[in-house]
């Protein structure tokens, strides 16, 4: 029997109760102050929101940043920080950090999320691949998590096909890095479509407007199947250009159905550290994407990796970094990293309204506002109408 939620505050001031069924939201009514049955949740107090998604992450590097203390720098150092690391890489210590940031995230609220991981070189690529289908596996009853396998330069088109074969679902690379973008990006859609898969591609992250993979592959997928999705993480350069070209772009986007993510924290970071006045901020265009009516959302991608030494895990920072750096509105944030992330992984749609995805995380906050700005840790999360995890801290002001 699934729980009953009672008294939870929704986004719209309204105290409601929330009854479950079959891991979807069967009613949402006023509140009756009735106390609650054993195993229902008393919700006073907490305000109740669609679980965050992750549709961009990298739980293969999470967490290595204590190991392998690379020195501050951009995207090129990063990867080279990483790369000379990644031979000492055993399977059972990328599974024992990327189980450790799977927990992290999901006892921040966040049900779902999209990883990349990597291809390594030498002789034993697949060592990432088969760490993280191992923790998805481990974690399938309490959380959904999808794989992109990640071609680097120079993989062989072997590997890729093995990495779905052991089952990976999505084809990624990063086709900008590589010396010739347009051939990298054809190759690995030519995998996708031999396999039937979709792709997840890091897209122009780098502050070159003249880079724009993001309108060959815009152009290459349309037409593609619904069953075959294809997403596009980063998009810096498109923040780059000038108003005619991002237009042009963006109309391209829209008729592809790209699902787009942007990844704040990491950008900030990366990007732009040449500058000393006038840093860019080498962010996806975030308001002119949303206006458009682009499908829009927003992840943290590295997390305390060679790639971002910080980050929490938690979508509510990604969200402050999307008001903040991004000029979006609080709800268009929230949006971005919840029900916005859902749609462009090809997730169902989770929230409170009747028969939506149970996936929910209540939170100790009276408002949406005042959940993003705070970030409280008092929150309760539920995957498909189930209780998964309850984190609560304590607080005193002593010697008054
Ligand atoms: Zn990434």
């Amino acid at each position: 029997m699934p729980p009953t939620l009672h008294n939870a505050t929704l986004t719209d001031g309204r105290i409601v109760d929330v009854h479950l069924a079959s891991g979807r939201v069967h009613s949402a009514e006023p509140a009756n102050g009735h106390p609650s049955k054993h195993g229902d949740i008393d919700l006073t107090g907490y305000l109740l929101l669609p679980a965050p998604a992750e549709p961009h992450a990298h739980l293969d590097k999470a967490l290595s940043f204590d190991e392998i203390r690379p020195p501050p720098g951009d995207l090129s150092s990063a990867i080279a920080a990483w790369e000379g690391y990644t031979p000492t890489l055993t399977v059972e210590g990328i599974a024992e950090r990327a189980r450790r940031a799977a927990l992290s995230l999901l006892s921040n609220g966040t049900t779902a999320v999209r990883s990349h991981v990597n291809l390594l070189r030498g002789d034993t690529p697949l060592r990432g691949v088969q760490a993280l289908v191992q923790v998805r596996d481990e974690l399938s009853s309490v959380m959904d998590i999808q794989l992109v396998v990640m071609a680097p330069h120079g993989s062989s088109d072997k590997a890729v096909h093995a990495a779905l074969d052991l089952g990976v679902d999505f084809v990624g690379g990063h086709p900008h890095q590589t010396p010739d973008p347009s051939a990298n990006l054809q190759k690995l859609l030519a995998i996708a479509k031999a396999r039937s898969v979709g792709v997840d591609m890091h897209t122009d992250e780098q502050l070159n407007p003249m880079m724009l993979t993001l309108e060959e592959l815009a152009h290459s997928v349309q037409g593609w199947p619904a069953s075959m999705p294809v997403t596009a993480g980063h998009c810096v350069s498109l923040g780059m250009v000038t108003p005619d070209v991002q237009e042009r772009v963006i109309e391209a986007i829209m008729a592809s159905n790209i699902g787009i993510v942007s990844l704040p924290i990491t950008n900030l970071y990366l990007q732009g550290r040449e500058s000393r006045a006038a840093t860019p901020r080498g962010l996806t265009p975030a308001r002119a994407l949303i206006d458009a009516g682009a499908r829009f959302s927003a992840g943290a991608d590295n997390v305390r990796d060679p790639f971002n030494p910080l980050g929490r895990s938690d979508a509510l920072e990604t969200a402050m970094l999307l008001v903040t750096a991004g000029h979006l509105t609080v709800d268009e944030a929230y949006r971005a990293v919840s029900v916005g992330a859902r749609d462009v992984m090809s997730m169902p749609t989770a929230g409170v309204e009747k028969g939506m995805r149970a996936d929910l995380l209540a939170i100790r906050a009276h408002t949406l506002g005042d959940a993003v700005a705070t970030a409280p840790m008092d929150r309760i999360v539920l995957h498909q109408g189930r209780l998964i995890s309850k984190s609560r801290t304590e607080q005193a002001f002593c010697s008054f």
